[in-house]
């Protein structure tokens, strides 16, 4: 079995631009697809400001950003991931949509192709089923922002396979990854602690408990977070946050993790978080303003 060469990212997202940027930048040829070529095009430019990043701060040579940027194909079709040894999926947090892409995705790879999700809580073992190489199947669960976070979670599916469980490991290991592995339940580790606690900051929130500034600044002084729960929250993505506690409430079946009615409001708004320029805060100036 070849070592991973050549790897294929769905999604051009957030994530998805992160998980190219590390994977070109360790060697790794990357073809990455979205269904929107304007995600594509702002996701290169976002590799390229963040490796400029890296150049300015010396740790990244100029030649090295050159070489790493060469390795990443764009494409808006998923035929072209046909060749891939592994293809991490980071598209939209919903079920729907990620299991028609795996069952696209599985007619389309060699036979010995691996399929990675980078999902932050749906259950690998389902994903898994919709293919015929559920064995193959992995969870890959990246940290945001992609470059900077040291942490990558995997998470077996029922039926993945130790040797797939080693190649994908080895990867992340070569991407300059730390692996916690979780078992396959919802939120896995790091989700299944930190979105019910950002979930009680909007329950604050909307309780009157105190403004978001103070929130956040409350948790940043009071409890050594590096970043308070709201501006985590708008960071991580609200849509993102309202479909992780979903899974949650859905699949624990405890009360305690019912969505925010207001964390929904800001969603149905369409005030998504730093993505869309607003959520708890308004990002169009020069520094954050909260929303109230
Ligand atoms: P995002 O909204 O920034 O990006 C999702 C991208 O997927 C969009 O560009 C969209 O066009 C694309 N997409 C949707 N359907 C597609 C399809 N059928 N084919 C190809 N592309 C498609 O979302 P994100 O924050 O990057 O999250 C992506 C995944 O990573 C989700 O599963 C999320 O739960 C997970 N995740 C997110 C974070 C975070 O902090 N945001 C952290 C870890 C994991």
């Amino acid at each position: 079995m070849r070592d991973i060469q050549h790897i294929g990212v769905i999604g051009a997202g957030q994530m998805g631009n992160g998980i190219a940027h590390v994977a070109a930048q360790c060697g790794l040829r990357v073809t990455m697809v979205d269904m929107k070529p304007e995600a594509l095009d702002k996701a290169l430019a976002t590799i390229a400001k963040n490796m400029d990043r890296q150049v300015q701060k010396g740790t990244l040579s100029a030649e090295d950003k050159a070489k790493a940027e060469s390795r990443i194909a764009t494409s808006t079709k998923m035929d072209d991931l046909a060749g891939c040894d592994l293809v991490v999926e980071a598209a939209t947090e919903n079920e729907e949509i990620k299991k028609k892409i795996f069952v696209q995705l599985d007619g389309l790879l060699q036979p010995q192709g691996l399929i990675a999700s980078n999902t932050s809580s749906i259950s690998i073992t389902r994903l898994a089923a919709v293919t015929k190489r559920p064995e193959k199947f992995i969870g890959l669960h990246f940290m945001n922002p992609v470059p900077m976070m040291a942490l990558v979670e995997i998470i077996k599916g029922l039926a993945t396979s130790e040797e797939t469980y080693e190649r994908v490991r080895e990867v992340a290991v070569k991407m300059g990854k730390t692996v916690a592995t979780s078992e396959d339940v919802p939120g896995f580790i790091v989700n299944r602690l930190l979105l019910p606690m950002l979930n009680e900051a909007c329950y604050a929130l909307q309780d009157g408990v105190a403004d978001v500034k103070s929130i956040d600044t409350a948790m940043k002084l009071g409890a050594g977070h590096p970043m308070g729960p709201l501006t985590l929250a708008d960071f991580i993505g609200l849509d993102t946050c309202v479909a992780i506690m979903r899974v949650l409430h859905n699949e624990l079946g405890d009360s305690k993790y019912r969505p925010c009615p207001l964390l929904v409001k800001f969603v149905d708004a369409g005030w998504l978080g730093k993505k869309t320029g607003k959520g708890f805060y308004d990002y169009s100036g020069s520094e954050p303003v909260p929303y109230r």
